[in-house]
């Protein structure tokens, strides 16, 4: 992914114009075969944005995605048709996702249909994913609506393994789930990674869920990527101050080890993707800042090996 930019024209009635939300202002990062990227960051900094635009939901307004080896960026459809198939998405809201209409056999033999299998091994196909994501073969004449959120969501991982995609984009997946279902959903992702060799893109505004399942991570604020490390790294080494801030919000069980830390508190809203702030993005509520914060805006630089940063104080 190189320099993408995805801006979304919005109207303004009040000034009589039409303006921009950038919604992804110019990011570049590579996720690796096999590996799981994290993508973390408040709602609304772009991270669904990237998600979609690199599966091409969305057309980029400018820059590269290459997908193994092919250039899709400004692919049309009847050249992405090819591509679709290997590049499939889990959705955060496993209720929404579901056609509530179709039975669980008849939604994850749909992307197979596209296929030429026959109706035998589709079938086979549909109870083998089942017992793959824990549900039973005699689920497949069952209803959405007869599920929990848990099982739905295995239904929605069923679907979309269904055609053997490589890349998965997988966006807050456990975020509409109880917590105590969330493990499981993430224990049969990692499964799954390992016995295919699946690669993805783990969105989600769970830093603990995202070090839990990530080996590397992006951070992004306002439309941008302000910190890319391993995961283990990012969580004992951040450098940029919002990463820092970031992970001190995350709660800590053991009393002491809470009393000890050194808490950052965000102040202030995000500002507005439409106008964001010259120079740093961050620096209306970042503590560090410094003259230069004010009017130039720092690149995402690598400051060692897999470990970059966008942040005037560590050049
Ligand atoms: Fe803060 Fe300046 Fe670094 Fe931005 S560049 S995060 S304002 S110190
Ligand atoms: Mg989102």
């Amino acid at each position: 992914i190189k320099n993408l930019k995805k801006y979304f024209e919005v109207k303004n009635s009040f000034l009589k114009r039409n303006e921009f939300v950038k919604a992804v202002d110019n990011v570049s990062f590579n996720i690796n075969k096999g590996e799981t990227f994290g993508l973390v960051g408040e709602s609304g900094c772009g991270k669904s944005t990237i998600g979609r635009t690199i599966t091409r939901l969305y057309k980029p307004t400018e820059g590269k995605i290459i997908f193994n080896g092919n250039n899709i960026s400004h692919m049309k459809e009847r050249g992405l048709k090819k591509h679709r198939k290997d590049m499939q998405i889990i959705f955060q809201d496993p209720f929404a996702s579901l056609n509530p209409y179709m039975s669980v056999g008849d939604i994850i033999n749909e992307p197979l249909e596209i296929l030429n299998i026959s109706k035998k091994d589709r079938f086979n196909i549909i109870y083998d994913l089942l017992e793959k994501v824990g549900l039973n073969k005699g689920d497949i004449d069952r209803y959405p609506g007869e599920f929990s959120g848990g099982q739905r969501q295995r239904i929605g991982i069923a679907r979309a393994l269904s055609v053997k995609p490589k890349f998965i984009l997988c966006d807050e997946p456990t975020s509409a789930l109880d917590v105590s279902i969330q493990a499981q959903v993430i224990n049969i992702l990692k499964d799954l990674q390992d016995e295919f060799g699946l690669t993805y893109l783990f969105i989600s505004h769970d830093l603990s869920m995202v070090n839990h399942i990530s080996d590397r991570i992006g951070v992004m604020y306002l439309g941008k990527l302000v910190e890319v490390n391993t995961s283990d790294n990012l969580y004992k080494d951040p450098l940029h101050p919002y990463t820092k801030a970031l992970l001190s919000s995350i709660p800590i069980a053991d009393p002491d080890l809470a009393k000890n830390r050194n808490r950052e508190i965000l102040t202030g809203d995000v500002p507005s993707p439409i106008n964001p702030p010259k120079g740093c993005r961050f620096k209306t509520r970042c503590k560090y800042k410094i003259d230069k914060c004010e009017y130039i805006e720092p690149e995402l630089r690598e400051i060692k090996k897999g470990h970059s940063v966008a942040c005037h104080l560590t050049i």
